[in-house]
């Protein structure tokens, strides 16, 4: 880790300007992340910035349209047990609650959430090629280990994928994410936050030099009768997406109104393809109907090896979890799926 010095602010404003100054400092929320990337000098920083004194962004609020906007400084943890969240948004919170460790969510924060870096793990290691970490070296994945990589939106640059559970969920459940930054305050769709990695794997997100998040918007609509959130890993607890599968289902009288369905842990963001969801719309709630579903979504997956097993896993996943999604009770915790 190299020396850094530090500064607490609950000035938005002022954390802002520090940023803009500065490309050198950086922002630490929840520090579960940028910590560990200090530590192995993954990256560097000159000064953090650390945001959590700013009140504003610590609460959850009702807006006017019947949404709900989420504060960026809340814990991943306060948010998952809110009780408009629990009952309005049960999809966010399961997925919240199938990330990390009950410690790790307490000091995550909603903001860093979205920020987190892949795990690949040829990024952690300073010794090895990267592009993402030092573009134009390289990437050691795509002929390396590969089994927690990319099967779709790769590129030959770089077949990271974005970790976070959270985001799958905000992902289906069509969030706007609140920024502010050195020319005001803005808004991104969810589906325009996080990039593929094309020729410039070192970005992750749109956000620019100086942005801040401040908050997560969701609509009215959040699927609270029939959702569910599906993750698939190597352990069953403290262990990152292989694939993971976000699904919200509206019904009427039998047949699927609307549907959602975003995957984890098979691309740089969470993947979400409109085409299979309009579908569905319509359809009664059929395993044709989702596998076929699911095929729409898998089209043009491609593996390296060590993860071909992913294509597959990743129909299986979806099929499943639009069953578990039509099944609320299936949701309990070691409850079997009707399948
Ligand atoms: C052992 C372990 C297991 C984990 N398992 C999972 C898992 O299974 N699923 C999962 O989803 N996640 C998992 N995580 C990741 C964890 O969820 C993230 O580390 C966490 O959400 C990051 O939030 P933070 O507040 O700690 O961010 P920080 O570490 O403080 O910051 C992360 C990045 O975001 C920037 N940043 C933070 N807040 C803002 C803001 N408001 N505006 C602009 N920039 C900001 C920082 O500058 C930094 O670049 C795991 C982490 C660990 C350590
Ligand atoms: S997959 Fe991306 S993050 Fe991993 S080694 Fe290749 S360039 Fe780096």
């Amino acid at each position: 880790m190299n020396n850094f010095s530090y500064i607490k602010t609950n000035d938005i404003g002022q954390a802002v300007a520090e940023l803009s100054n500065d490309s050198g400092n950086k922002i630490v929320a929840g520090g579960t992340n940028i910590n560990d990337l200090l530590k192995y000098f993954v990256t560097s920083a000159k000064k953090l910035v650390d945001i959590n004194p700013v009140i504003d962004n610590h609460s959850v609020i009702r807006l006017d349209n019947g949404g709900i906007r989420i504060g960026a400084l809340l814990t991943n943890a306060e948010t998952a047990y809110h009780p408009i969240i629990e009952q309005h948004y049960p999809l966010l919170s399961k997925a919240i609650l199938a990330g990390a460790s009950a410690q790790i969510r307490n000091m995550a924060t909603n903001g860093g959430n979205l920020l987190q870096r892949t795990r690949c793990y040829y990024f952690y290691d300073i010794n090895t090629p990267c592009n993402k970490r030092e573009p134009g070296s390289g990437c050691s994945a795509i002929k390396g280990y590969n089994r927690i990589h990319a099967i779709l939106g790769q590129s030959d640059n770089c077949i990271a994928v974005f970790p976070s559970d959270m985001c799958v969920a905000l992902a289906a459940l069509d969030a706007v994410v609140n920024i502010t930054g050195p020319e005001g305050d803005r808004t991104l769709e969810f589906k325009t936050f996080h990039r593929l990695p094309g020729n410039t794997p070192d970005l992750d997100n749109n956000l620019k030099q100086g942005e801040i998040i401040t908050g997560i918007d969701l609509p009215e609509m959040g699927f609270a009768n029939n959702y569910s959130y599906l993750k698939l890993r190597d352990r069953a607890s403290y262990s990152f997406a292989l694939v993971s599968v976000a699904t919200g289902l509206d019904l009427e009288n039998g047949i699927i109104k609307n549907a959602r369905i975003a995957l984890g842990g098979v691309a740089h963001k969470p993947w979400r393809i409109l085409e299979a969801e309009y579908f569905l719309k319509d359809k009664e709630p059929l395993r044709e109907h989702f596998a076929a579903a699911a095929d729409i979504i898998l089209e043009g997956a491609k593996g390296y090896e060590h993860n071909d097993f992913k294509i597959d896993l990743a129909k299986r996943a979806i099929i499943r979890n639009c069953f578990m999604a039509l099944d609320p009770e299936s949701q309990r915790p070691g409850a079997k799926p009707s399948l």
